[in-house]
């Protein structure tokens, strides 16, 4: 009898984990994999970026409605979900920008705020964890802090000597970097769109792209999902707040996508089993092997 194979997921807000590896999510858990989300804050200082839903009484009850896109995304992907309950530290705007808001996450000392999360790594006991890079992926405070408090909770998660009051321990075998937006992704589904003869929401995008800020050549794992790249959409389309259904999320068709990119890539940082040195497409490679019942 073979262990199940658990994968956690780390996220700074509800939304994110359905715009990054969702897809990859989804077929794991077809797969039978156990899959939680960690979601590290409400989203409380998150805009409304849905024209349809940006009413005043929207923005007041923010922080409950994104609990119930939340409860609806989660049941959509098929993945247990926890919150750890940090606060949202919003998005800074401005020149110069303005300071973080008090007791937000960013602003947490990293080691105090791993501890909750080295809890839920004993007590889920993920053989694999995903989280985005040390630029965030995206340069908002908190997407940063997820990264330095994942990879705190990843090297401390199975020293007994440290965080005791967190559980017995657990080593987690491998951590990934989610790698979503590379300039060769962009550039293949830019150039399927046009093959069709559609209008690329792309173009402005890849004709600005910094190239000396390319993750492409990070990638070391390509995880083919495309038959799950609907239920990506269905799951992010529940955080309605968030996501303009109109939007450039939805524009490049379905069948482009799937035909043109049909990975989520990601860039593996860490890894306690050895590795061959090829493009892996399975996040527990070298893991499904060891995972025996004990
Ligand atoms: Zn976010």
């Amino acid at each position: 009898m073979t262990e199940q194979l658990r994968l956690m997921a780390v996220h700074a807000h509800p939304d994110d984990e359905s715009s990054k590896g969702a897809a990859t999510m989804a077929k794991y858990v077809a797969e039978g994999v156990a899959v939680q989300v960690v979601t590290c804050t409400g989203g409380e200082r998150g805009s409304v970026l849905n024209p349809k839903l940006d009413r005043p009484d929207v923005w007041e009850n923010i922080a409950e409605i994104r609990r119930a896109e939340m409860a609806a995304a989660r049941a959509i992907l098929g993945v247990d979900q926890a919150w750890l309950g940090f606060v949202d530290s919003g998005l800074p705007e401005g020149d110069p920008l303005p300071p973080l808001p008090a007791g937000c996450f960013a602003l947490q000392d990293v080691a105090v705020a791993a501890e909750p999360l080295v809890k839920a790594v004993r007590e889920f006991r993920p053989h694999v964890m995903t989280t985005y890079d040390e630029t965030g992926g995206y340069p908002h405070p908190d997407h940063i802090m997820c990264h330095q408090v994942s990879v705190a909770a990843f090297e401390a998660a199975g020293d007994p000597e440290r965080y005791p009051a967190a559980g017995p321990p657990w080593q987690p075998r491998k951590l990934y970097y989610h790698m979503t937006f590379s300039k060769a992704r962009l550039t293949a589904l830019h150039e399927g769109v046009l093959a069709a003869g559609l209008e690329s929401p792309y173009a402005e995008w890849l004709a600005n792209w910094d190239d000396s800020r390319d993750r492409g050549e990070r990638i070391t794992t390509r995880v083919p999902c495309a038959d799950y790249f609907p239920v990506r959409d269905d799951a992010l389309r529940a955080h309605a707040t968030q996501v303009d259904p109109d939007g450039r999320w939805f524009h490049v068709p379905m069948e482009i996508q799937q035909q043109f990119w049909p990975t989520e890539d990601y860039e593996l940082a860490r890894s306690l089993v050895e590795r061959s040195g090829a493009i892996e497409d399975d996040l527990f490679a070298g893991i499904r092997e060891s995972a025996t019942c004990r």
